[in-house]
């Protein structure tokens, strides 16, 4: 038996988020097995070590929802390196899985990877064989012939879509992955590279065994057609529009926000370095969608898309936006779970769930730039930093 006790200033509690002061919890074979609303009248058995942060304040580890790997969005040409061979864009993803966990990512979901990447190294993680995030993986990711899809494969043709779902299944991925549109720089017209037939013999697939389905969809006429098909959870959605935020509202469907793209000048102007007018022009159009799917309370994860150690930048973006401090830090915890189907283990610090927790310096329900201040990372019981 592995057990310890971890002590804290305050800690954020429960599926709700609730800050608790010198709260405790009593950590056993690497899951949350008591937590102790004041330590001040807790006898501390014998034998049972007590780790204490001071003043620190410890969150639910936090959960990447839009992540690659493979990709690498810190490095130069990052967009060229996904030609590399199998073996480069191997050594590539063990690095960014290793600083993503260091920066308190205590899981990720995958949006696709080349070669199964990411299907073989959620198995090397979860036998510990490499150091990172427990994964939720997608595999390959589908694109059209024509489409936008710098991480995914060509398609063409609903059977085509199908083989492929059916071998991403047959590999034992948890949910399916498509890309219907271009990333920015989108508008006017949005480009909708998917058929009708072709997503919803995805969702077919995907519905066949129980496991849910993702669509890369910065807006247009694609999101209506994804909404239509059966897609659980539009990612980026940087074009949606009030209209389409009450279609999502209303069918329940799940967004993933990742604002860095959009909102990141260093980035932005990466994909039109000759038009920075346009590009501002754009991130003026992008934030006055998203800001208005926030408001209109859409349910959200926050992901990275490859920008890896920068999630806590991206809550911060999803905060200026006009979300508030504890919608944000669910999007990275329990709605994040719930997001993932991973919510019976981890994403809230609840007794019976994996010790995944982050101990940050200040409270980011009070502000959200406390997640940039990561002390310390603990996954499945274990003190990574
Ligand atoms: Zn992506």
């Amino acid at each position: 038996m592995d057990a310890y006790i971890v002590k804290a200033g305050k800690m954020i509690l429960g599926d709700g988020l609730e800050a608790k002061e010198n709260a405790g919890l009593l950590i056993e074979n690497g899951k949350i097995v008591k937590i102790y609303d004041n330590m001040a009248s807790v006898e501390i058995p014998a034998g049972i070590e007590v780790v204490d942060y001071g003043d620190s304040v410890v969150i639910p580890g936090m959960i990447d929802c839009h992540n690659h790997l493979a990709l690498d969005a810190r490095l130069e040409n990052h967009l060229v390196k996904m030609e590399d061979c199998e073996a480069e864009q191997t050594i590539r993803a063990i690095k960014t899985m290793k600083d993503d966990l260091m920066a308190g990512v205590t899981t990720a979901r995958c949006l696709g990877d080349r070669f199964y990447i990411d299907v073989t190294c959620k198995k090397a993680q979860k036998e510990g064989r490499i150091t990172g995030p427990k994964l939720v993986v997608s595999g390959i990711g589908m694109r059209s012939t024509h489409g936008h899809g710098y991480v995914g494969m060509p398609h063409c043709g609903p059977e085509e879509f199908r083989k492929t779902a059916r071998e991403n299944i047959a590999r034992g991925v948890d949910f399916l992955k498509v890309f219907m549109t271009k990333v920015i720089n989108a508008t006017p017209f949005i480009y909708h590279f998917l058929t009708l037939d072709e997503l919803k013999v995805v969702v077919e697939e995907a519905k066949s065994v129980n496991i849910t389905t993702a669509c890369h969809c910065s807006g247009g006429q694609g999101l209506d057609d994804c909404l239509t098909a059966g897609i659980d959870c539009l990612e980026h959605v940087y074009y949606i529009t009030p209209q389409q935020v009450e279609r999502v509202k209303r069918e329940d469907r799940w967004v993933v926000y990742t604002p860095s793209y959009a909102l990141n000048d260093e980035l932005l102007f990466k994909f039109s370095p000759h038009d920075k007018e346009g590009s501002l022009r754009e991130k003026e159009i992008i934030c006055r969608c998203l800001s208005g799917a926030i408001e209109g309370e859409l349910k959200f994860g926050i992901g990275t898309d490859g920008l890896h150690a920068g999630l806590a930048q991206e809550a911060c973006y999803i905060s200026g936006l006009g979300a508030k401090n504890r919608d944000v830090l669910a999007g990275i915890t329990i709605n994040a779970a719930r997001l993932c189907r991973v919510d019976e283990s981890t994403g809230s610090i609840v007794e019976g769930k994996a010790a995944d927790l982050v101990v940050l310096e200040k409270d980011p329900l009070e502000n959200v730039e406390a997640l940039k201040g990561v002390k310390s990372v603990i996954q499945d019981g274990v003190v990574i930093r």
